[in-house]
């Protein structure tokens, strides 16, 4: 199909990017199980290298199945381009990737998925990067924590894991005012329920590992790029601006236009860090795309009528999530994801961490996993598992004090899962 923007979401979740395969008809996206592309002679494979012509030359950089899953994800967030990767983590390195440089920094919230809080906090220090995190409530420390060195401003939409909500004008407004691009993880959030770029984000990054699939079979990663940023307006990007030496001194702006930083993923990202999705994980992740908003709409439901029940239920101190009334991110439902908060928030047992432990095992539908965005309920103790390596300070900042529990609310019966915590938070409080 031509993917006029006339087009609803439901529509395009089916169909952007994805035509019937011209060799034999098929109407389901074929996995493209192949490494090498046939070249037609030897002045297309030159062009090709030379990225005069675009087409596939070997799997580490581009495949028709992942094409199709690209195109599909740029056109859910209404980016110019986007690039998949081999999970959420390679995702965000290989958003950070064209804009850093060894002495360079980014500014990043306090309120992050746990995995993210240590790649930054440590992990990429060995690239000699840094991250200066912030509450990003605070538009004043925002501001200030920025500095010459600073590259990039990250947050996510709806916050792992209490299902905080980011004022995304508000902090696009600052990173515009630096010159700075902004990237959004919209993992929780998913197209459906927010499009960071309508809100000023340069990047959008994704973990496809939880609702994009949304069925807990393949991890996967995207970044998806809205073509706004303007690479040249200062000498900050010259990966982006100048000629890179990467590429016989091509200077992908000059060349690429608003397709610079898609290109300049593929051209340098994959081909050198090599953090790629296969065709199969491709697959999977398509197939789980095309029921994402029906699947929402279910896990907002659910969430709702939850949070509602849990945050009456003497047995539980508080709940985080967004889209109860009580919350003080309740109006930012509105403005940044008026379809629903999500369905990722934490809420506090009575008794702290040893009932949170003796909830989490005395459950029977919900699963004890590290994962989120299923369709299955999920519940983990943070403090003990994903946020365990932080410190007491940084587990509280990020939402994940040892006293609560973060359920990812699935698409089951509502009434199940309610009786599902009722009994095991009696065995947990007794
Ligand atoms: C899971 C997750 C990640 C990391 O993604 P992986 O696919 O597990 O590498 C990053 N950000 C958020 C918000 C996540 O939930």
């Amino acid at each position: 199909m031509s993917d006029g923007p006339t087009y609803g979401f439901d529509t395009l979740q089916i169909h952007a990017g994805s035509r019937p395969d011209p060799a034999t008809g098929a109407r389901q996206t074929p996995i493209y199980q192949t490494t090498g592309y046939v070249f037609r002679d030897a002045d297309h494979a030159a062009a090709l290298f030379n990225l005069q012509e675009v087409g596939f030359i070997y799997s580490r950089l581009t495949n028709p199945t992942v094409a199709v899953l690209q195109e599909r994800i740029a056109t859910l967030e209404g980016g110019a381009g986007a690039v998949c990767c081999s999970s959420g983590h390679a995702a965000q390195i290989m958003a950070l990737f064209p804009l850093m440089a060894p002495g360079m920094n980014v500014v990043a919230s306090t309120r992050l998925y746990g995995g993210t809080v240590t790649q930054f906090g440590q992990t990429i220090k060995r690239f000699g990067w840094s991250a200066k995190f912030v509450d990003f409530d605070d538009l004043d420390a925002v501001k200030a924590a920025i500095d010459d060195n600073t590259r990039a401003v990250f947050c996510e939409a709806v916050a792992n894991p209490g299902g905080y909500i980011t004022d995304l004008d508000a902090i696009s407004a600052i990173s515009d005012a630096a010159g700075l691009p902004l990237i959004v993880d919209n993992t929780s959030a998913t197209p459906y329920l927010c499009r960071p770029i309508e809100h000023g984000a340069t990047l959008v990054v994704h973990s496809t590992t939880k609702y994009l699939t949304g069925n807990g079979t393949v991890t996967g990663g995207c970044v998806v790029d809205s073509g706004k940023f303007d690479w040249s307006a200062s000498d900050k990007f010259p990966s982006l601006s100048a000629p890179e030496p990467a590429y016989h001194g091509l200077k992908f702006h000059e060349t690429f236009g608003n397709l610079a930083f898609t290109f300049h993923s593929i051209a340098i990202g994959l081909r050198d860090l090599g953090m790629t999705m296969n065709p199969q994980g491709a697959h999977y992740t398509l197939l789980g795309i095309e029921t994402l908003s029906l699947r929402m709409d279910r896990h907002v439901e659910n969430a709702v009528k939850i949070a509602n029940w849990l945050e009456k239920d003497p047995r539980v101190d508080y709940v985080t999530y967004a889209g109860l009334p009580s919350s003080p991110y309740y109006d930012r439902v509105a403005k940044i994801c008026p379809k629903g908060a999500g369905a990722l928030f934490t809420f506090a047992v009575k008794g702290g961490y040893e009932s949170c432990m003796k909830l989490v095992d005395s459950l029977e539908i919900f699963s004890h996993v590290a994962n989120l965005g299923d369709t299955r309920s999920l519940i983990i103790h943070s403090a003990s598992t994903t946020h365990r390596q932080l410190t007491a300070e940084q587990q509280k900042a990020a939402g994940a004090a040892p006293n609560v529990v973060r359920v990812s609310i699935g698409i089951e019966d509502a009434n199940d899962l309610i009786a599902d915590l009722d009994q095991a938070l009696a065995k947990a409080t007794a």
